[in-house]
């Protein structure tokens, strides 16, 4: 697929948006602003103190990081001072945050740090030392470095509090109160929250001044306006949402199908992919001059392709009657952005699919699209490779009976008087049914489910020590090798082939597993037991 060179982005330039900043998001493929981006940005611009209430995947960090980079770029500052300081709940949004400053704002030549909880001090109290314009920090670390001084408050132009519900529940609240107490008083206070908790409430009635609010989780859509299709939603981890969907357009097939991506860098790479997975995928998004996207649409109409991948902005005019599914590889930003999404299927009573892709922190997005449109989206867990061997046998035995009955077996029939002198006919029949349903390379992988606990470090086959492990029961409870590998591949993160011997006595039963996963291992299965009975288990102290 060939890589289209950057257009302009008028909409973002619109907002007064400093033309390098545009060009960064040109680059990064955003065709748009999204909502809170368009209401937010401008009056953060002028200077005003904000409340924004919007969950993550609407797009609020660019929100509140883009006017904030670009007040940092024009003010007369002392280099390397932190000129803003952003204060979130985790050290995964810190990390995330701070990666997403460093993206929009490397034009300008600002620099963000990371700073959280749970790691070393050294590293961030050199990097501190060293001067950097952005400080992203989860509270208790931030107020530690003040409290040493390594983090000087006093050239702070603006402070952001991201996720204030989740910082206040986690029980942040005093170390805001002392953090924000100790901000010079001429500073711009920008809060996000999901939700509008007393508390967060509190917090901003203190800390802001004259705040706008800016609600986009405000208007709710009218009954009519939501087409009545199949909504389902995957939750999987970022990492593995390349291999989902094409395990789900294995199992769904569809006729025809649109998947809308955020960027037009996600809908070139993902088509890329697809493509080399054997799919038949094109690409559609803004920087496709008018004969490229009827060249596409026309083949899309005559199903030589049978996936478009499409950004909003690039699907908006598009006259496509109808699509047997449409995929949100993201969840979308507003719930006006998904109502017209899933409009393109399920049209003239014929049944349509609406699959959307989630990660674990896009829980709440879509929880508000759900309630907005007022319809149930049914999470399911990724179809494991197990379903979908299942799927593909079904499909063979259905082509078998075919080719039973179309006949024709010329040739074949002395093959198989041959095996049947040798072998039993069932057994010869079975070999070839397992020959035809050879499993495909691409559907080895188990794709984890991010509800499960957090994957470990300890990788299959991981060279390494091993620890042994005693459990309470054996024989006599008809505990097999089976029920003590199936008890930890799911319910910890460790997989078969990571797992040593196994030695099943009357009374007992002895397992060797990475040392590095033993404790993990001995509290899951104390937890759920195996075979339904909770046993002793422990390491075993013979060894
Ligand atoms: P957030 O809600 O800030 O966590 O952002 C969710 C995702 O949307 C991130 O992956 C951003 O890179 C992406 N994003 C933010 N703004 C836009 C935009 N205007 N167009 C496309 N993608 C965006």
């Amino acid at each position: 697929m060939k890589k289209t060179p950057p257009a302009s982005t008028p909409g973002f330039a619109t907002l007064g948006l400093d033309p390098r900043l545009v060009d960064a998001l040109t680059a990064l493929g955003y065709e748009e602003p999204t909502e809170i981006q368009a209401q937010a940005i401008p009056l953060l611009l002028e200077g005003r103190d904000l409340i924004g209430q919007a969950a993550t995947g609407t797009g609020k960090t660019a929100a509140f990081a883009l006017p904030l980079l670009q007040t940092l770029a024009k003010a007369e500052r002392k280099r390397g001072a932190p000129g803003a300081l952003i204060l979130v709940p985790t050290r995964e949004l810190a990390m995330q945050v701070a990666e997403a400053v460093h993206r929009y704002g490397r034009a300008l030549g600002i620099t963000a740090l990371p700073v959280y909880g749970g790691a070393a001090m050294d590293g961030q109290l050199r990097a501190l030392k060293r001067g950097v314009d952005v400080v992203v920090a989860t509270p208790g670390r931030a107020l530690d470095h003040i409290q040493r001084k390594s983090l000087k408050l006093d050239t702070l132009g603006t402070v952001v509090l991201d996720e204030a519900d989740e910082m206040m529940d986690m029980g942040f609240a005093e170390d805001l109160d002392a953090i924000l107490a100790a901000t010079p008083v001429e500073r711009q206070t920008v809060l996000f929250s999901a939700t509008m908790a007393p508390r967060v409430s509190a917090i901003a009635a203190k800390y802001l001044r004259d705040p706008v609010r800016v609600n986009i989780a405000h208007e709710r859509l009218s009954h009519t306006e939501a087409p009545r299709v199949r909504q389902e939603a995957y939750m999987v981890a970022r990492a593995h949402k390349g291999a989902a969907l094409s395990r789900v357009l294995d199992i769904e097939q569809p006729a025809s199908a649109m998947i809308f991506c955020r960027t037009r860098t996600e809908v070139d790479e993902l088509t890329e992919s697809l493509t080399a997975r054997g799919v038949r995928a094109s690409s559609l998004h803004g920087g496709h001059n008018q004969a490229q996207r009827d060249r596409v649409m026309a083949a899309f109409r005559a199903k030589t392709v049978e996936v478009l991948v499409a950004t909003d902005v690039a699907a908006r005019g598009l006259d496509v009657k109808h699509v047997s599914h449409v995929i949100n590889y993201d969840v979308p930003a507003a719930a006006e952005s998904y109502v017209h999404r899933i409009g393109r299927t399920g049209r003239a009573g014929r049944e349509g699919v609406a699959i959307t892709f989630a990660e674990p922190r896009e829980h709440r997005q879509l929880r508000l699209i759900e309630s907005e449109t007022r319809q149930k989206i049914i999470v399911k867990p990724v179809p494991t490779v197990a379903d979908l061997r299942a799927l593909r046998l079904e499909a063979l035995q259905a082509r078998l009976r075919d080719a039973i009955v179309e006949g024709q077996f010329e040739g074949m029939r002395t093959v198989v008087e041959t095996l049947a002198g040798e072998f039993d006919i069932m057994d010869v029949a079975a070999a070839a049914v397992r020959l035809l349903a050879a499993p495909q390379s691409d559907d080895v992988e188990e794709i984890p489910d991010p509800k499960a606990p957090k994957p470990s470090k300890v990788r299959a086959n991981a060279p390494g020590p091993r620890e042994r492990l005693f459990i309470g029961g054996g024989r006599k409870l008809k505990i097999r090798p089976g029920d003590i590998v199936g008890a930890i591949v799911t319910h910890s993160s460790l997989d078969a082939k990571s797992l040593g011997s196994i030695v099943i006595q009357d009374r007992h039963s002895l397992i060797d597993v990475p040392a590095g996963s033993a404790q993990e291992v001995i509290d899951a299965l104390q937890r759920t037991g195996i075979k339904g009975k909770k046993l002793l288990i422990r390491k075993d102290s013979k060894r």
